[in-house]
């Protein structure tokens, strides 16, 4: 079992998901049967239980307590996490330590090897502790104890046959309990690959509304603090509606792409945040920019856009893609907050679509339709 250190009972059904925890849990059920069933064979077979078998038995059993632990966290603290997590390691750590250090000793105990007993005891002992790096030492570790095993067993004069295949048995059982069923690593780049898909649109790879709030969160504080101007500007496609109805929408979600792909690579400095906040609609937040700044700035994304020449002879205003822009721009302080300056962005992007679109509007003046650029007065 993976140590989920900081990860508790509730959440280890979350991170594992309760189908692969219940896998977990028959594994472990299962192993519980296996070993006394072994050591029955063994014992009816006249077998000589060597060193090597409680070698094994330890290995398995300290994972089965480990699972059997977490699994029954799982079910039966998943309420009260938070017990659960002082209760699984101080346990798992105590018993499994104790165990190792008693079948370690009985090991010395039969082989004499000194070595040996140093080997499984740290492992033991430390095994609980490692956590992250955790995997690579842990299979390290049953390398090592397996070497150990065969060389000892070679020197008593023991089936070297019996001893390989324990060792490989243990192996791969750790092995198919770490990866296959517990999946930690896996579990983690899930989870993170997760958290990122929910701040980022799929569709073009840019920040989502919830993105651009949770940078926004961040960013606009600190330019409170450094009393930084900001600018935010809103851009939403013209006449898409149409574009889809006569190209599909297939072809609509590729023109988006095609438009992202623009608007990201005009905002390149790496303050800059761009986000697809909507169907069509794209944001930009900018820092350190005056307001002629911000609209020459626009100008350049209104030319990105135009220059991909994506043909729209039903948007009425050009026969390629075109978009409409709203400005709005201020320094962040205790009256004016994000959401402010949306809305003025909103309302500017709006006087935009009503100036007759592919232009845009900052303050009281239109951009880009006038020739020039000089802003006309609205
Ligand atoms: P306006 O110039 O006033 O902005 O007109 P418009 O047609 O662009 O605006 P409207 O809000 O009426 O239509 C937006 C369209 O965007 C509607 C919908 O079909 C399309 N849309 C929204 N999300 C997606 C998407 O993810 N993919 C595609 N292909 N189209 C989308
Ligand atoms: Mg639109
Ligand atoms: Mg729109």
């Amino acid at each position: 079992m993976s140590r989920q250190r900081g990860v508790a009972g509730k959440e280890i059904g979350e991170v594992l998901g309760h189908k692969n925890a219940v896998r977990a849990f028959f594994v472990a059920l299962a192993l519980i049967f296996i070993i006394p069933v072994y050591f029955l064979i063994n014992h009816l077979s006249g077998t000589y239980a060597s060193h090597m078998t409680a070698v094994t038995a330890w290995l398995i059993v300290a994972e089965v307590i480990e699972m059997g632990m977490a699994c029954a966290g799982y079910f039966i603290f998943s309420k009260g996490y938070r017990s659960y997590y002082n209760l699984y390691y101080m346990t798992q750590y105590y018993s499994v330590t104790a165990f190792g250090l008693i079948i370690s000793g009985f090991y010395l105990n039969v082989t004499g090897s000194t070595i040996g007993y140093i080997i499984s005891a740290a492992g033991v002992i430390l095994i609980p502790v490692l956590d992250g790096l955790y995997f690579k030492l842990f299979m390290g570790y049953y390398s090592v104890a397996a070497m150990v095993s065969v060389i000892t067993a070679h020197r008593a004069g023991e089936d070297i046959a019996e001893v390989v295949c324990l060792c490989v048995m243990s192996w791969a059982a750790a092995a198919v309990i770490e990866r296959c069923v517990c999946g930690r690593e896996q579990t983690r780049i899930r989870l993170r690959a997760k958290s990122i898909s929910a701040d980022m649109d799929p569709l073009t790879a840019l920040a989502n509304r919830r993105g651009l709030d949770r940078k926004a969160a961040v960013l606009w504080p600190y330019c409170a603090r450094t009393q930084t101007n900001v600018g935010l500007i809103e851009i939403d496609i013209d006449f898409f509606k149409k574009y889809n109805d006569r190209f599909g929408h297939p072809a609509g979600d590729k023109c988006l792409k095609e438009v992202a792909h623009a608007i990201k690579n005009t905002a390149k400095r790496n303050v800059d945040i761009t986000a697809r906040t909507g169907g069509e609609e794209f944001i930009i937040f900018v820092q350190n920019m005056t307001e002629a700044e911000l609209v020459e700035f626009a100008m350049k994304v209104r030319k990105s856009v135009a220059d991909l020449k994506i043909a729209h002879a039903y948007a009425g205003v050009s026969e390629y893609v075109t978009v409409s822009m709203g400005i709005a721009y201020g320094v962040p302080g205790e009256d004016y907050a994000f959401d402010d300056m949306y809305e003025e962005a909103d309302r500017a992007l709006y006087k935009a679509k009503n100036s007759g679109r592919n232009c845009i509007v900052c303050g009281n003046r239109v951009y880009g339709r006038m020739r020039g650029g000089v802003g006309a007065v609205i």
